[in-house]
């Protein structure tokens, strides 16, 4: 049952997101570090194409045979993979243009702590000390997909944008600016919006970017203040959530004079360690911690499952149980459309992780939503014809 439709992609292959996916899964696989290419671990995946990742368990399977598992994504990416790969080839194109468009959309990365999430999302640490080279090629998905946003938009003639951001970052359950470190002491309340109809961070800086490098300066100041902010370094990442997002408005002038305003927006998140799951109640742990570390991760985990589950997806989701997932609700919940990059080490030594986020991905790829455009009411209907229009421009750039 963990084996699922075989879609035919592969690193550096073809587009690969179908158009009415609206969870695109794809995994990343790092190269063995050095670490573990002392150790003499070797690999414990391979790779026979096609989206397909095959993971040979040590133990024998209950045949006496060799324990064989294939699971299949829309993509995955192989130890060679560079970072603009993932930009060409794990759907987030489709995701930044769909955000232009007046969607929620949500990029994350799942995986164990060292399995590659910050280098994917930002690059190796030491990046952002001092003035980063545009042209670094260790830059990470959030750099080049600012640069791909500014390109799209600049093609984009007859419209008008509004760029927002903001950087957080979740610890313990609490809401912490990263645009604005003193708030660590006073950390910020997640409040339901009557008039969005969503969650929003109250009091969250965020930041008008009208140029590639105002959106820059955001990654790289929260980066920062990341590293800054925590004595463990380490320790403290694989515990915290971090989450940049950018918001877009457009505004154009329809036919007849109509005048249209979009709200569409980015998330990408960078999560705990998946192995906190079942950290949480070991040794150092204190009581608070335990409670609250893992709650976001484990929350996603539940709504993931309901949602990725036939039977449960039209009932309750739980998404008020934790605050990233209350913050994720509107993409999540069927409005919008997410990216989940599973991290996974290639080592024989990460096996049972690398195992349980093969699993946690293939569940996520069960997910089927239904993405609305955020909007007026008054204008909703007037769009109607031209959403229709656009549905089937972007399907055919898709095909
Ligand atoms: P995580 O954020 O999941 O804890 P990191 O992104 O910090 O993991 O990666 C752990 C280590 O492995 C870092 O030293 C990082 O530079 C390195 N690394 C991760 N992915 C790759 C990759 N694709 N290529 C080269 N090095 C990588
Ligand atoms: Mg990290």
């Amino acid at each position: 049952a963990d084996t699922l439709e075989i879609v035919a992609t592969r690193s550096a292959g073809s587009e690969p997101s179908t158009p009415d996916d609206n969870v695109n899964v794809v995994v990343r696989v790092r190269p063995l570090c050095e670490k573990e290419k002392k150790g003499g671990h070797g690999m414990v995946l391979q790779f026979p194409g096609n989206g397909q990742i095959m993971c040979e368990g040590k133990a024998m399977g209950n045949n006496g045979g060799p324990n064989i598992k294939v699971f299949t994504y829309n993509v995955v990416f192989e130890p060679g993979a560079t970072q603009d790969d993932i930009l060409q080839y794990s759907g987030v194109k489709r995701l930044i243009e769909m955000a232009i468009e007046g969607f929620s959309c949500t990029a994350f990365c799942y995986g164990q702590t060292g399995s590659g999430k910050t280098h994917t999302l930002t690059g190796p640490p030491g990046l952002f000390h001092g003035k980063p080279n545009p042209k670094d090629e260790r830059h990470g998905l959030i750099f080049r997909s600012f640069v791909y946003l500014f390109q799209r938009l600049q093609e984009h003639k007859d419209m008008h944008f509004i760029l927002k951001a903001s950087f957080l970052e979740i610890y313990n359950e609490k809401v912490i600016d990263l645009l604005n470190p003193g708030s660590a002491r006073k950390p910020l309340a997640v409040r339901w919006s009557k008039k969005s109809r969503g969650f929003y961070v109250e009091n969250l800086f965020t930041v008008d970017c009208e140029e590639l490098d105002d959106l820059l300066a955001v990654l790289e100041e929260g980066m920062r203040n990341r590293v800054v902010g925590s004595h463990q370094m380490n320790d403290h990442s694989s515990r915290s959530h971090t989450m940049l997002t950018v918001h877009i408005t457009s505004e154009q002038q329809a036919e007849g004079g109509v005048f249209i305003s979009k709200q569409g927006k980015i998330h990408f998140v960078d999560l705990a360690g998946s192995e906190m799951t079942k950290k949480t109640m070991s040794e150092g742990t204190t009581l608070e911690e335990a409670n609250n570390i893992n709650k976001s991760l484990m929350v996603l985990g539940y709504c993931i499952a309901s949602l990725s589950d036939n039977k449960k997806r039209s009932g309750h989701i739980p998404y008020r149980d934790s605050q990233l997932t209350k913050l994720l609700a509107d993409s999540l919940a069927g409005n919008g459309v997410t990216l989940m990059i599973a991290c996974v080490s290639p080592a024989y030594s990460n096996y049972a992780e690398t195992l349980n986020t093969l699993r946690y991905a293939s569940r996520a790829k069960r997910i089927r939503t239904k993405p609305i455009i955020i909007m007026d009411p008054r204008e909703a209907l007037i769009l109607s014809l031209k959403r229709d229009v656009n549905a089937l421009h972007i399907e055919n750039e898709h095909l």
